[in-house]
């Protein structure tokens, strides 16, 4: 499923099975200055059509996302259902939610990637040359709490 972490880019579910690129662009378009829509085709036996939609700008994203959800606008079939659609990047998983360890953690250096995954090195090979100092983790007791509390 989609995280909730605001982003540029809405999926909005509820269109008007007809739903166009066009249409969308009126529709939503006079809320907030749209980059790309992409309307998904409209699954078998469902009668409202769903699209990804990205903003300009995460305020206007954001705007959207909590003004228009729920609204039924001209034209379409019922309330819209407004949810983030973040890029589907694993590497970005829960950044924005771990700013504490970022802010005060002796990793704040080194990025939100330190001790967050294991070592393949030490993995595979059963040691690692850069020991200590490592940017991976070399067994679970170093793993970053983070990682696990994602
Ligand atoms: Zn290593």
């Amino acid at each position: 499923m989609f995280n909730e972490a605001p982003c540029q880019t809405l999926m909005v579910k509820g269109l008007n099975a007809q739903s166009t690129e066009e249409s969308v662009r009126q529709s939503l378009g006079k809320f907030g200055a749209i980059s790309s829509i992409k309307v998904l085709p409209v699954a078998a036996g469902k009668t409202t059509a769903a699209a990804f939609i990205s903003f300009t700008t995460l305020e206007e994203a954001m705007w959207i996302a909590e003004n228009i959800n729920g609204m039924t606008l001209p034209g379409e079939a019922g309330p819209l259902e407004i949810v983030y659609a973040p890029p589907r990047d694993p590497m970005k998983g829960g950044k924005g939610k771990g700013g504490k360890f970022d802010a005060t953690g002796p990793y704040s250096m080194t990025g939100s990637l330190h001790k967050t995954k294991m070592c393949s090195f030490f993995q595979s090979q059963g040691f690692c040359a850069k020991g200590d100092v490592c940017g991976f983790a070399h067994g679970a007791h170093e793993l970053n709490g983070r990682a696990l509390s994602c």
